[in-house]
């Protein structure tokens, strides 16, 4: 266990730390509108990790939540608003938003939502029309 990779993430001021540990259990773009009325971005980058390899190393007590649905928990911080992560339960797996790990070597595999897009990425990767059937989706790939 000792050469498990450990990476250090916070939120935009810093007050939220986070350590994220091993490898991600997926990595990419998510188009949805949740996610983008939520950033008020065009995607969002996520990582995904199972829960234990989460852990908040400073200012938990300053993490909001809200849960539109009970897919996504979204927490932020208090002080400056920045976004840090989204639990999903029905999954069982983290969102870590990719922006705020700088650390982490991002390698996208696959967006998703897709069929929600306002912007086209054409990087070759495959454009699914929701989510992966193997995570309770349709698996339909979608033209970029
Ligand atoms: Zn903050
Ligand atoms: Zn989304």
């Amino acid at each position: 266990m000792s050469d498990t990779k450990v990476y250090k993430g916070s939120c935009f001021c810093g007050a939220v730390q986070l350590t994220v540990s091993g490898e991600p259990a997926g990595m990419g773009y998510c188009h949805c509108e949740d996610c983008r009325l939520w950033s008020a971005g065009p995607v969002n980058a996520f990582s995904l990790w199972q829960p234990e390899s989460v852990s908040i190393t400073k200012g938990e007590g300053n993490l909001e939540t809200y849960n539109k649905t009970d897919n996504s928990y979204r927490k932020w911080c208090i002080t400056c608003g920045g976004h840090v992560l989204s639990e999903h339960p029905g999954l069982g797996l983290t969102d870590v938003f990719a922006a705020v790990i700088p650390d982490l070597p991002f390698e996208a595999q696959l967006h998703v939502f897709y069929s929600e897009k306002v912007l086209s990425i054409k990087d070759g990767l495959p454009k699914m029309k929701d989510m992966p059937a193997e995570m309770g989706g349709s698996g339909e790939i979608l033209e970029e």
